[in-house]
C-alpha cells in the first residue's frame, strides 16, 4: 500500500507565505485533515481532496484518523498553521505512531513539511525584533502546568531573551498574560518594547507597538502573538528592532570604521568573548570573590549602558583594548556567566565650555584631565572643539562628571554643530538666548551630513558665521541669514546672504524649518550647500551660485 502522512505547516495564512513543498504536499494528498479554521485558510489551494475538519480540542482524534487513513493506503496531509512542529500537529502525529510501535522502516512514511512560524511572520511585520537570542513560550495551560510556564517565563526574562508568547490569551484564559507581565516586569524595564501582532498575513491583520507596562491596554486574543523585546530592543520609525551587537564593534553611521577588517576578529577587539572573559576572571581571581556581581546584575549593567547608548547621541565606539590578557585561561563554569560583563569601549564626543562662553576654568581642566587619564586623548579640532576619546567601561560616569562641571557635551559625526561667537566676552549679550535656544533644539541632531550653524552677536561677524553652512548674524536688534557656504576645498566660498532684518521671534523657527528640511530631504553625505543647489528654493530663498567663476583642478585630501 502507498499510504503516507504529511504534516504540513502552511505559514501564517496568506498563500504567498506557503512554501512550494507545502503546496505540492496538499496537491499530492488524497485527504486533508485539519482544524476547521485552518482548512478554510487553504481551501483555495485544494482540488479534489477529501477534507476532514474537526474542532479545536480534537487534535488527538485528527492524528489518530490520519494514521488510520494512511495505514489504509491514503496519502494524508495533516495541516497546521505556521510550522507544524511549533505547537502544531507534527509531534502529536509522532506520539500516536510511537504509541503503536511505529518505526520508519516498518510503518507508514511520514514527512514533516516545515512552514513559517508565527514568531517569524509576526517579527517581519514588526521590523526585526528577534535578531538576537529568542525563545517561544506558549501561555496555554490546557496541557502544561502553569507553574512550569511561569518558571520558563522567569528564566527567559532573567536571561534577557527576546520572547514570543504564543496562545497568550483566550476567552477563558485571561489571567496568564497578566501574570506573565508581572514576572517580566521584575526583570525588564516598563518601557521595554512589545509588539502585538494579530492575524499576521490574514484578512484582519493588526499590528500594535507598545511597551511592557502598557501592553495589556490593547486587544490580545487567540490570534495574537506577543513579542517582548530584550533589554536592547528599541522602536524606530514604527519598527521594533533588536540590535545584533554590531554597535559593539562598528560605528554604524560612519563610513570609516574604527576597527579595520583585519582587526575585527582579533581577540583584543572582543573583550566580551568567552576566552577573554575567562582570562579576566582568572586574573581577578580570589580576592573579589565575595563581591563579584551576579550574572543578573551584570546583565542589568550591560543593558543600562545600551539603553543609554540608544538614548544619547554621544557615540560609543568599541575599539581595540590596550589590555594585555594572561595566556593561562581559567575554565570555571561560573565564569561563563561573566559574558555579561560590560565591555570596555571608546567613548568619543566633543566638549566645550558653553555656547557663548569660550573659557575653561581650572577646575574644568582638572576634571577633563582626570576623566581622560593616561589612556584617553583630547584632540583640538579646526572648529574650536575638543574631541575626547576615552576607553571606558562606564560611559555614563564620565559624561555625568563632565556635565556636573558645566561643560557642554556634543556628539561628533554627521550631526548639527552650533558655533557661536563669544559675544564680545558677553558684552553683546542680547542675542545669546536665541543661540542657546538653537543649541538646545537642534544641537547634536543627526543629519545626512555634518552641518554647522555659525551664530555671531554683531555685524562684525568675527567668528565667521558667514563661512558656515548656515550663518546667523545679529545686527540692530534683528537677524541676517546666510545659507550654503562651501566650507572646505580650494574653491571654498562664503554663504549666500538670503535675508536681512529677520525678527527675533522668527529666527529660531525659521532655522529649525531649514534644518528639518535638510534632515528629511538631504541625500546621505550631501553637504548643505549642495543640497541648497539641488532643491533650489528653501523657505522661499532661491539658490545663487556663490563660487568664484574660475576653474581650478579638484584636489583630493593630502594632494
Ligand atoms: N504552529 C503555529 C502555532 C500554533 S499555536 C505556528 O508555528 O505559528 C497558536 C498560536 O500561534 C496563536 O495563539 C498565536 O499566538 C500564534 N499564531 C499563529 N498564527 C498566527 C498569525 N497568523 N498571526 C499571529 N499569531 C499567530
Amino acid at each position: 500500500m502507498s499510504g503516507k502522512i504529511m504534516v504540513v505547516g502552511f505559514g501564517p495564512g496568506h498563500a504567498d507565505h506557503i512554501t512550494e513543498r507545502a503546496k505540492q504536499a496538499l496537491q499530492e494528498s488524497d485527504m486533508i485533515i485539519g482544524y476547521k479554521t485552518y482548512v478554510d485558510l487553504i481551501v483555495g489551494l485544494l482540488s479534489d481532496q477529501q477534507v476532514i475538519s474537526t474542532g479545536m480540542t480534537e487534535e488527538v482524534a485528527r492524528a489518530q484518523e490520519a494514521v488510520r487513513q494512511a495505514e489504509q493506503g491514503k496519502v494524508v496531509a495533516v495541516i497546521s498553521s505556521g510550522d507544524s512542529g511549533v505547537y502544531g500537529m507534527a509531534g502529536l502525529v509522532y506520539e500516536v505512531l510511537v504509541e503503536q510501535g511505529w518505526t520508519e522502516t516498518t510503518g507508514v512514511p511520514v514527512e514533516i513539511v516545515p512552514g513559517i512560524s508565527a514568531i517569524n511572520s509576526c517579527a517581519a511585520l514588526l521590523g526585526a525584533p528577534i535578531m538576537h537570542d529568542a525563545c517561544t513560550i506558549s501561555l496555554s495551560d490546557h496541557l502544561t502546568p502553569w507553574e512550569l510556564i511561569a518558571k520558563r517565563v522567569e528564566a527567559a526574562a532573567s536571561a534577557d531573551f527576546v520572547i514570543a508568547l504564543y496562545n497568550p490569551r483566550s476567552g477563558r484564559r485571561t489571567r496568564q498574560i497578566i501574570e506573565t507581565q508581572k514576572i517580566l516586569l521584575k526583570y525588564r524595564s516598563a518601557d521595554t518594547p512589545v509588539g502585538l501582532v494579530k492575524s499576521a498575513y490574514r484578512d484582519r491583520q493588526h499590528v500594535v507597538m507598545t511597551t511592557l507596562a502598557e501592553m495589556l491596554e490593547h486587544d490580545i486574543g487567540m490570534l495574537t502573538t506577543v513579542i517582548i523585546g530584550n533589554s536592547t530592543t528599541f522602536f524606530y520609525d514604527n519598527k521594533m528592532i533588536t540590535p545584533r551587537g554590531y554597535q559593539r564593534k562598528y560605528t554604524l553611521g560612519a563610513k570609516e570604521q574604527p576597527l579595520k577588517p583585519h582587526q575585527r576578529l582579533q581577540k583584543e577587539a572582543e573583550p566580551w568573548a568567552l576566552e577573554q572573559t575567562l582570562a579576566t576572571e582568572e586574573n581577578e581571581n580570589t580576592e573579589v570573590k565575595g563581591e563579584t556581581p551576579s550574572a543578573l546584575e551584570m546583565a542589568m549593567l550591560a543593558s543600562q549602558k545600551v539603553s543609554q547608548m540608544k538614548g544619547e547621541a554621544v557615540s560609543y565606539v568599541a575599539a581595540t583594548m590596550e589590555k594585555t590578557l594572561p595566556q593561562d585561561l581559567g575554565t570555571s563554569p561560573a565564569s561563563m556567566l561573566e559574558a555579561y560583563r560590560p565591555q570596555e569601549s571608546i567613548l568619543e564626543f566633543a566638549v566645550s565650555p558653553g555656547v557663548a562662553n569660550k573659557k575653561l576654568s581650572a577646575q574644568q581642566m582638572i576634571r577633563l584631565a582626570e576623566v581622560v587619564g593616561e589612556k584617553g586623548s583630547i584632540e583640538y579640532s579646526p572648529h574650536h572643539q575638543m574631541i575626547l576619546r576615552i576607553p571606558t567601561y562606564d560611559p555614563q560616569e564620565i559624561t555625568t562628571l563632565l556635565e556636573a562641571e558645566g561643560l557642554i557635551l556634543s556628539p561628533i559625526g554627521d550631526v548639527l554643530q552650533m558655533k557661536a561667537c563669544d559675544f564680545c566676552d558677553g558684552e553683546k549679550a542680547d542675542s545669546i538666548p536665541h543661540a542657546d535656544e538653537i543649541q538646545e533644539k537642534l544641537g547634536g541632531m543627526e543629519l545626512p551630513k555634518e552641518l554647522r550653524i555659525g551664530f555671531n552677536g554683531c555685524g562684525m561677524a568675527c567668528y565667521g558665521a558667514v563661512n558656515e553652512d548656515i550663518g546667523i548674524v545679529y545686527r540692530k536688534g534683528k537677524f541676517d541669514l546666510f545659507l550654503g557656504a562651501k566650507t572646505v576645498g580650494r574653491n571654498a566660498h562664503p554663504a549666500q546672504p538670503v535675508a536681512e532684518g529677520i525678527e527675533p521671534d522668527e529666527i529660531v523657527g525659521l532655522v529649525e524649518r531649514i534644518v528639518q528640511r535638510f534632515k528629511a530631504e538631504g541625500h546621505p553625505n550631501e553637504r548643505f550647500h549642495k543640497f541648497f543647489k539641488r532643491v533650489k528654493v528653501i523657505e522661499g530663498y532661491t539658490y545663487q551660485d556663490m563660487s568664484i567663476p574660475i576653474s581650478i583642478e579638484p584636489a583630493l585630501c593630502g594632494d
